[in-house]
């Protein structure tokens, strides 16, 4: 009944981690759930205010256009210009997205041919390789490795993959590890993109959640990333509006155009009143960024204590809101997660969800609150592992 490129998709692996916490919870166990990167908190109120005045506006009512408002383009310019320093038109290299997700699943469909091949790192977001696959391309996995910082090894890709490559994703501030990526990182991957004629799309959906004075520096600082890539920024994670959908992509202004055309042929782009919000949350004061960071912060710090107590390697993160654990010796990551699960109620996600090079690690999302935290942790305690 399915397309191949449905029946191809790979199996939903937290298929039964979901089950055995919709059991748990009908048994009536209270069930802490580290599992989901979704913030917890709720939009600052001056964003949640600029929508409610914004959608009582009946010129929000209509099509929006599909490039996104000028304004909303111009807030996403001089933000990166404020928090990355960099320079980006707003007509032709900013484009409104429906959320990066949208972005990242659409993107392959502009300049990926069938047989063409597109590095996808592993452990990820699945939604790199999942575009790749729709739009007929080849993933070819770029391991994140302990070892290597979690950054993709480019001199470990063979020649003759790279003479069918035409796309790579990378994402720093990573999901699920972690990892952070200097501009020394970017410049070899500018390097690599030029020499191999490659379309870089580097995912930044955590560029501002970042910890002890750290700043994540955007692919686009680096001299000659405008020729080969774009950058995708969300305001999901940033300002706590995942379920709102928006999103932008700069950079490159032949790839801006490139996704467009795909985008003006498949969606009518971003309501109005959410560009508007948008607006007041990219030009307002980043407040409430640095009161969201404080926050994580301290939860980081109550997990790591946790989980450093009950004899787990961990390190604390300097940006997203993941902690990437590797799971104790005689477990892999389902069986470990399983186990959180049913003795201890803790949901946390297991690392082979997102690759093969995820298996040995747990992810937990620091979306709960600091109480909330210390039960898992105490919980944990108590499991003696
Ligand atoms: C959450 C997340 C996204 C999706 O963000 P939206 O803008 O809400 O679509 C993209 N990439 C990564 C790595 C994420 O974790």
């Amino acid at each position: 009944m399915y397309a191949d490129r449905i029946n191809a998709l790979p199996p939903y692996l937290f298929a039964a981690i979901d089950e055995s916490k919709a059991r748990m919870v009908a048994k009536g166990v209270d069930v802490i759930d580290l599992g989901i990167g979704d913030p917890d908190r709720p939009t600052p109120t001056h964003i949640v205010e600029a929508m409610c005045e914004a959608v009582r506006d009946p010129a929000t009512h209509r099509y929006p256009s599909y490039a996104g408002m000028l304004e909303f383009r111009k807030a996403a310019a001089s933000w990166c210009k404020e928090t990355k320093n960099i320079n980006i038109d707003p007509v032709s290299q900013t484009l409104a997205l429906i959320g990066s997700k949208e972005g990242i699943a659409h993107v392959p469909l502009a300049f990926i041919n069938p047989g063409d091949v597109v590095l996808c790192p592993d452990p990820a977001y699945p939604v790199y390789k999942i575009g790749t696959q729709f739009a007929g391309g080849e993933p070819f996995i770029m391991p994140l490795l302990e070892e290597n910082s979690f950054l993709p090894d480019l001199d470990a890709i063979p020649t003759d993959m790279l003479a069918r490559t035409k796309m790579m994703f990378i994402n720093y501030p990573n999901n699920p590890t972690s990892a952070t990526a200097d501009r020394s990182f970017y410049k070899e991957v500018v390097e690599f993109a030029k020499e191999n004629n490659i379309i870089v799309v580097h995912d930044n959906a955590y560029s501002e959640m970042v910890y002890d004075g750290y700043k994540a520096p955007s692919f686009l600082s680096v001299d000659g990333a405008m020729d080969v890539g774009i950058e995708l920024y969300s305001l999901s994670k940033t300002y706590n509006m995942t379920g709102w959908r928006i999103a932008f992509a700069v950079g490159n202004e032949h790839l801006i155009k490139g996704l467009g055309k795909v985008k003006s042929n498949i969606d009518s782009g971003v309501f109005d009143a959410v560009q508007r919000a948008g607006i007041a949350a990219l030009t307002s004061s980043q407040q409430c960024v640095n009161d969201m960071n404080r926050i994580y912060e301290q939860r980081r710090d109550v997990l790591l204590k946790g989980l450093k107590g009950i004899g787990l390697d961990v390190k604390p993160p300097k940006a997203t809101f993941y902690m990437w654990v590797r799971v104790p010796d005689g477990y892999d990551s389902m069986g470990f997660s399983k186990l959180l699960l049913e003795k201890a109620g803790i949901v946390a996600t297991p690392g082979v969800g997102f690759g093969q090079y995820g298996e040995g690690y747990i992810r937990f999302a620091l979306t709960q609150s600091t109480d909330r935290i210390k039960e898992a942790v105490y919980r944990m305690e108590k499991l003696r592992l």
